[in-house]
């Protein structure tokens, strides 16, 4: 779509690329999209837009759409075109009689963080209620399952605590595993505006991004740490403001459970967390560390913003768990300017979470094992639920591989490019007997799909996103879906051939039953959407207008959860064979594998990713500026370009992942967190050496 014409009307809806979720006028001139213009009323971005959001809608009428589902007996067999009766009644008996010869979790089903809320939760519905197991994951599961986990032991519930507008009330910003001014641009304007209003800022990255030192912007401190040593940092953090008395005691007392407290205070006091003791171990001079942490405890509302530089690790929940004891200590909780606020990367991995994408997890984040839970869908559903969580994805591809499990649903994600270690995930999926992928284009996993249900983009239905400040913002249709369905329709229609009878005529619908079944949307609906333009979650009897800042009188589990958060070191060590780290990131104009901004006019920004490298490790390896060079892992290996540059630290590495050539997956091992299994994508051992080309 490229700009033409006069538009005749517009449409209010929401971005469908990053977590801010920045609200558009639809521009149209009959069934044409126009332009995409900022909307000044929209609560996320008040009339600012990124390049993306602006301009990366063509690929909604790219020629490389599937238009009509197709299926194939074997995955040898070429894609045969069929009716969506036809294509769905496929689906439903290959997926019944897998479940009659291999029992009912022998299939299961992915959600999307690109869909809506409605979408998302039907798909958990379906999958619940109609397959009649857990086996129910997410793509957060890759990015931020940890936030999910550490943020609800640590306050109960797995949420940013605060909305955007509360950086306005900040004076000094912790920045860590984040690169806002290109992962999530908007939000970087804004907190660009207070910083340059006097507001101090912290950089804690292995590498310089942006944010440290622009023209009108400098950071304050920037800790280069070594990837992979986040939690001794934080750690280290924590030590100076423990042992030099700089914490909220009446914070703590009044909010922390005080017993948990001094564990900790025990814990983190122990000289071997000082920086001092951990500089060598970080790469972080202690000096900067102390006078990092005596800056944050002591320099009024102290805020952390993170990203997925903290979540994909092997500790990235020990992470998570460490950042929400810094926050505790120095009583920035509960009030503008403060808080813990994951920057969530897609439009709705907020909203797929919420919707009970996990397999332990009702919609909620209520565990299946509570009775009373369980009962409520139960009623409404008029079907059993178990109460042993499912499978998650990683466990879906090893039980595949063993044989016991055979059938999956693969909504809006592409699990061979986005997942970790490729090799294990063809293998799971050539093992299957029933892969249904429900996407826009003929992706790589559809290579081992046997039927293929094509996807709406967020132009050709209704629904909502939750962003990363929790707040309900409304997708509206702007065209009719070029697919014939919306993706709430196909998963209808795929749930009542496999015998379900369900009538939903209006995501509207969806949006009531969520209400109906999970307090914290008790008091969301379309009326009041279209009443308050969009709330923020909890929205029910206590909070009918939504909640901007939570966790104001008390935390969401009653008491603060103070964690002991030891340093574990990744098992991803350098060596003499792969003597550098490799970290990876994104760049403005571009969106993760590059499905979609890569179908637009905004390829012409970034028409490769590029290999970072310190010109010492450069001129070590007689790489020059612009040389192809070849990058291995003990996982694989893949072709880049080099680009040399002292944004890195000697021994880092660092490159973007938006186009399929760069294969970044087959580099990364199969390292995990601990807690959640979300890969550690961002500590890679790599040996880097001239090339003759791909
Ligand atoms: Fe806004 Fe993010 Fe969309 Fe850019 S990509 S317009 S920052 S929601």
């Amino acid at each position: 779509v490229i700009e033409i014409g006069t538009p005749d009307r517009s449409i209010i809806t929401t971005c469908a690329y990053c977590g801010v979720g920045c609200s558009f006028e639809a521009q149209m001139r009959g069934d044409e999209l126009v332009r995409m213009v900022p909307w000044k009323h929209g609560k996320a971005n008040r009339g600012h837009s990124c390049v993306k959001g602006r301009f990366a809608y063509g690929y909604a009428a790219h020629s490389d759409r599937i238009l009509k589902p197709m299926i194939r007996d074997s995955i040898n067999d070429p894609w045969q075109e069929v009716s969506w009766d036809e294509a769905l009644g496929f689906a439903a008996r290959r997926f019944r009689d897998i479940q009659a010869k291999h029992g009912r979790d022998s299939i299961g089903g992915i959600t999307s963080s690109r869909c809506t809320n409605e979408e998302t939760y039907l798909v958990q519905k379906l999958i619940r209620s109609v397959f009649g197991t857990n086996n129910v994951d997410t793509c957060a599961r890759v990015c931020h399952s940890p936030t999910g986990y550490g943020l609800g032991q640590a306050f109960g519930t797995s949420a940013g605590t605060q909305d955007f507008d509360s950086v306005e009330h900040t004076d000094v910003v912790i920045l860590i595993g984040a690169n806002p001014t290109d992962g999530h641009p908007v939000f970087a304007s804004r907190l660009k505006k207070r910083l340059r209003q006097g507001a101090r800022l912290i950089v804690i990255d292995p590498r310089r991004i942006d944010l440290v030192k622009s023209p009108h912007v400098r950071a304050a401190h920037h800790l280069p740490l070594k990837p992979g040593t986040n939690v001794a940092v934080v750690s280290a953090l924590a030590h100076v403001i423990v042992t030099e008395g700089l914490f909220d005691e009446a914070f703590i007392r009044r909010r922390c459970d005080w017993d948990e407290f001094q564990d900790y205070a025990a814990f983190i006091s122990e000289p071997r967390h000082a920086p001092e003791a951990t500089a060598m171990l970080t790469g972080v001079p202690a000096a900067e560390l102390r006078a990092a942490a005596r800056l944050f405890a002591t320099g009024g509302n102290g805020a952390i913003y993170y990203g997925l530089g903290v979540t994909e690790h092997s500790q990235g929940s020990t992470t998570v768990m460490a950042i929400a004891n810094l926050a505790m200590l120095t009583g920035n909780i509960g009030r503008p300017g403060v808080g813990v606020n994951p920057l969530r990367g897609q439009n709705n991995v907020q909203g797929a979470c919420d919707m009970g994408s996990f397999p332990h997890e009702l919609p909620g984040y209520r565990h299946v094992a509570g009775a009373e839970v369980r009962e409520v869908f139960e009623q409404l559903w008029g079907t059993p639920i178990s109460p042993e969580p499912g499978l998650r994805i990683p466990n879906m591809l090893d039980a595949a591989v063993d044989g016991s499990f055979r059938g999956i649903y693969i909504q809006g994600e592409d699990i061979l490019q986005s997942d970790p270690d490729t090799h294990h995930v063809s293998a799971g999926l050539a093992a299957m007997d029933c892969v249904v992928v429900h996407d826009l284009f003929l992706n790589e996993t559809a290579n081992y799909a046997h039927v293929f249900l094509p996807g709406s983009t967020f132009l050709e239905k209704d629904g909502t996103f939750t962003n990363a400040e929790r707040r309900i913002n409304r997708v509206r249709k702007v065209m009719a879906p070029r697919n014939g369905l919306a993706d709430w329709e196909v998963t209808m229609a795929l749930a009542n051939a496999m015998g379900a009878g369900w009538t939903y005529t209006h995501p509207a619908q969806i949006m009531d039953e969520v209400a109906m079944t999970t307090p914290s949307f008790a008091g969301v609906s379309y009326e009041r959407l279209e009443e308050l333009g969009s709330v923020q979650w909890p929205c029910n009897a206590a909070h009918p207008e939504g909640t901007p800042v939570m966790h104001v009188d008390g935390f969401v589990r009653g008491k603060g959860r103070f964690i002991v958060t030891e340093y574990v070191a990744t098992d991803e060590r350098t060596g003499p064979r792969f003597p550098l780290l490799l970290t990876t990131g994104r760049i403005l104009s571009q969106y993760n594998v590059g499905a979609q901004t890569r179908r637009t006019s905004n390829v012409v920004w970034h028409d490769q990713d590029v290999l970072e490298i310190h010109p010492h490790d450069a001129e070590s390896r007689g790489v020059k500026e612009g040389d192809w060079v070849r990058l291995a892992s003990r996982a694989g290996e893949t072709t880049l370009r080099a680009h040399l540059t002292d944004r890195v630290s000697p021994g880092v590495v660092y490159t973007t992942f938006h186009h399929p050539g760069t294969q970044a997956n087959v580099i990364t091992t199969d390292h995990s967190d601990w807690a959640t299994n979300c890969p550690e994508y961002k500590v890679t051992a790599v040996q880097v050496a001239p090339s003759n080309g791909p």
